[in-house]
């Protein structure tokens, strides 16, 4: 099994990730740094949350999570060493003892080790950037750059307070398993928000998922057999998360211009890869912010169509148009059944809440509910009672008012830093909506140079070769995160580290 991995995908583990990267040793304690670090490894290996075979992070990583310096470090690493708990190999990075010398007072036989195991499960691991991104977004002033989701201030806090409170106004509901295709009131909820989009579709044909990423791991689990292949655009969000891979199903990527998916090679990709189905983001596509134009929309239809080709559209920011709103949902131009579409409130109300949706024809959502079912019997039933309620009670659309404002703001106050810092080192569009700018760099860069080097700075980057794997010129810029003060700080930082990166 261990042979369909990438091979750049390692085992390797983030140290600190149990602590949420919050333990330092702290500099006020009478207790010598290397001290304080010596022990709390020891803590872990003892207490085998770091089990025997570990490979610890490299020391230069070690070094910045903990705030100190190299030989702060090797003095810690040394007493470890010293007492046979660590041990370094040529090549191999420094790991915990393989076989601790207490492994027989337990009365055990000495376990190898979980590092066998770590590569041996059918799901693929993230990328290691997006291990990184992952871990770091949690880390206390790094300006995030790329994060694809609104800042805490501009989710609805006050607003979902009042719902909470008017459900706790009344006897809660036993919070009982929901039926497989999710609680009936959110389901009537979402059939009437979908209708704003001109989407029709009865509850009965609406699956409820933690978020639109199980949407995406469903379908790649039930309805597509190993070995199949999906179109898609490339750039892509899929690119970015392992569902389908894991799923042994390939990718085929298209073209994009600025009106979106070139249609001009679908027919031939389909036919030559014998494609299951056409993944698509048409509305503010996640990473270039590009829409798909309606003329593209009906020929798109109209190819597939004649292909017999499925539809996964992923209209995952359709909502939060910015100008006006994007042409209807290729779901409201489905006359056969053909297309399955994913929502989400976590782009625009609340990433936390997970909640999303599939939208399809019966027999296939009924499918989806039953691996649903298999999988955590149903998103949280808290979660799918305040989602109705946000819904039902209008927060939803007088939330989205406000958020586009200040979306628009954000996006104007990134585009003048990008003028005045980038006109030299790049070009880009300026998006209709969602929370992306796909700065396009003249000339190449090493992305995972780049990446390690805004890090030092304090930067967290979003490269474009998590979203194409062959991409050298790309960044994704995200206005809805990085606070303005941070991002006039943030850019023209970048802006340098840009410069003293290209070859
Ligand atoms: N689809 C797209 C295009 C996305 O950008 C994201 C979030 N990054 C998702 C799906 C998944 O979002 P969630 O599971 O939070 O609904």
């Amino acid at each position: 099994m261990k042979s369909e991995h990438p091979s750049d995908y390692p085992a390797s583990y983030s140290p600190f990730a149990d602590t949420g990267g919050e333990w330092a040793p702290d500099p006020a304690s009478p207790l010598p740094l290397h001290r304080q670090i010596s022990a709390f490894l020891m803590a872990k290996i003892s207490s085998r949350a770091w089990p025997p075979g570990m490979r610890l992070a490299p020391q230069r990583e070690l070094c910045r999570q903990l705030g100190v310096n190299r030989s702060t470090l090797v003095t810690a690493l040394g007493v470890l060493a010293e007492r046979g708990l660590i041990e370094g190999r040529r090549g191999g990075g420094t790991r915990v003892t393989a076989v601790q010398a207490d492994g027989k007072a337990e009365g055990a036989k000495p376990f190898g080790n979980w590092n066998d195991y770590l590569e041996e499960g059918t799901h693929y691991p993230n990328l290691p950037a997006v291990q990184a991104i992952n871990r770091l977004e949690y880390e206390p002033g790094l300006i995030r750059l790329g994060t694809g989701e609104p800042a805490p201030g501009l989710l609805p806090g006050a607003a979902m307070t009042r719902v909470l409170a008017e459900l706790a106004a009344r006897p809660l509901p036993p919070l009982s398993y929901e039926e497989p295709l999710g609680s009936p009131s959110l389901r009537r909820a979402v059939s009437r928000q979908l209708l704003k989009s001109g989407i029709a579709a009865d509850p009965a044909s609406i699956l409820i998922t933690s978020g639109a990423l199980q949407g995406l791991q469903l379908i790649a689990l039930g309805l597509l057999p190993r070995g199949s292949t999906i179109l898609l655009e490339k750039p892509s969000y899929l690119y970015s998360i392992h569902a389908f891979q894991s799923a042994g199903v390939k990718f085929s990527g298209l073209p994009m211009d600025q009106g979106g998916l070139l249609t001009g090679r679908i027919a031939a990709e389909a036919l030559r890869t014998k494609a299951a189905m056409l993944y698509t983001i048409p509305s503010f596509h996640n990473p270039t912010g590009i829409v798909m134009d309606r003329e593209r929309r009906q020929a798109v239809m109209e190819i597939t169509g004649e292909l017999g080709l499925p539809i996964l559209e992923d209209g995952a920011y359709q909502e939060l148009w910015l100008d006006s709103p994007p042409p209807p949902p290729l779901k409201a131009l489905d006359r056969a059944g053909r297309v399955l579409h994913l929502g989400t409130l976590s782009k625009a109300a609340s990433p936390g809440l997970r909640i999303g949706w599939i939208v399809g024809p019966e027999p296939v959502i009924r499918r989806l509910a039953d691996i649903k079912m298999q999988t955590d019997y149903g998103a949280s039933s808290l979660s799918q009672l305040a989602a109705a309620r946000w819904l039902d009670g209008g927060y939803h659309e007088e939330h989205l008012t406000v958020l586009r404002g200040k979306l628009r703001e954000r996006r104007e106050f990134m585009r003048q830093l990008l003028q005045a810092h980038f006109t030299e080192l790049a070009t880009w569009s300026i998006p209709a909506g969602g929370f992306y700018i796909w700065l396009s760099l003249h000339k190449p860069v090493p992305l995972r140079r780049l990446f390690t080097a805004a890090l030092q700075a304090g930067l967290l980057l979003n490269t474009g070769d998590l979203y194409d794997r062959g991409d050298s010129r790309h960044l994704r810029l995200s206005y809805a995160y990085a606070s303005p003060e941070e991002l006039s700080r943030g850019l023209p930082a970048l802006a340098g580290i840009i410069k003293q990166n290209i070859n």
